[in-house]
């Protein structure tokens, strides 16, 4: 007997423009699904946690696999651009560091060839490895919808587990990420049970920055997965660091509000205790790291 039940029957759509694919989420609701790479799409029908009757293939929308940037506007990467091509795109790569960091610790190489930065978002996993990186960033969700185009903060994206701002019949179509400020510099730190291919018991991201309005002189974000029903922003840790002199008695300060802004769960890849600490150490590490570059 198979452990597994396998996936059911369903359709498979490959559309060609965004409007098809609004057209029929609207028409078919909750039984039509939009998927790109499939890794978690397909995993989760596979375990009959959802039954979409057909699934629309949206990898081939026009632009939607493109990674284009600018010296003035900054990065825009297609919702469908794979994790190994955001990890590996030369502007991503040298000025956005911390991004391809991020996208090149999802999983194993194998499945960084079919999961994109899209999907990853799109899925709100609380794990997702590269929300702290995007939420650092001040990365900008694009979606298309009913009502044409329109762009929701990653900071207003995430509502729950599973759940983000998307409506009903929108697809996400790109992320795009301001010009980073000058002289900044960025760490995503992953704990997983093992070096490849699991999901993140504690992700952290750091992201700091030289500015003068800062009383500390300095601005650091740090971004939180899997500690939390949602990624999210150690806001209160920021202030700390924005407040006070940089430097390691500072740096203790804020990873420990930093873990005391996390409200992790205990699951089977560990407990919430575990998780906690695992904040403050990573924070720690990546502020430590991030200052080494800035300093
Ligand atoms: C073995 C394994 C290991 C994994 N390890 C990791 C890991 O280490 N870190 C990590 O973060 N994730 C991990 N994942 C999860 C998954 O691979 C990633 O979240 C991946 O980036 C999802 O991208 P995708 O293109 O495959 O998404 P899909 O499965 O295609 O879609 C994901 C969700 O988003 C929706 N969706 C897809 N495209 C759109 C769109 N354009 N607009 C609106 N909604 C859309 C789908 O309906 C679905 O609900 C792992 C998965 C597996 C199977």
């Amino acid at each position: 007997m198979l452990a597994r039940p396998g996936l059911p029957r369903f359709d498979y759509v490959r559309a060609e423009t965004a409007d098809e694919v609004v057209r029929l989420l609207q028409e078919r609701g909750e039984a039509a699904r939009p998927f790109m790479g499939g890794t978690d799409l397909f995993v989760r029908m596979r375990d009959g946690v959802i039954h979409p009757q057909v699934v629309v293939d949206v990898k081939y929308l026009p632009g939607i696999r493109d990674v284009v940037y600018d010296a003035q506007a900054g990065l825009t990467v297609g919702a469908a651009v794979t994790m190994n091509e955001v990890a590996r795109h030369p502007d991503v790569v040298a000025h956005y560091p911390l991004l391809a960091e991020a996208a090149n610790s999802v999983a194993s190489y194998q499945l960084r060839n079919r999961a994109t930065l899209g999907g990853n978002l799109c899925n709100a996993s609380p794990a997702a490895d590269t929300a702290p990186a995007t939420l650092v960033l001040e990365g900008r969700i694009v979606l298309y919808g009913p009502d044409g185009e329109r762009e929701v903060p990653a900071t207003e994206f995430f509502l729950g587990p599973g759940k983000t701002a998307r409506g009903p019949a929108e697809i996400v179509t790109a992320i795009r990420y301001p010009l980073p400020p000058k002289g900044a510099a960025g760490r995503y730190l992953k704990l997983g049970r093992n070096k490849v291919g699991d999901l993140s018991i504690v992700g952290v991201a750091v992201f700091g920055f030289p500015d003068e309005t800062a009383p500390s002189g300095y601005r650091f974000r740090i971004g939180l997965a899997s500690v939390a029903p949602v990624p999210l922003r150690a806001t209160a840790a920021e202030e700390i660091l924005a407040e006070e002199p940089p430097g390691e008695e500072t740096f203790v300060k804020a990873a420990e509000e930093a873990m005391n802004e996390a409200s992790p769960i205990d699951d089977v890849r560990a407990s919430a205790a575990y998780r906690k600490a695992m904040v403050r150490a990573l924070t720690l590490r990546g502020l430590r790291a991030v200052w080494e570059q800035l300093a």
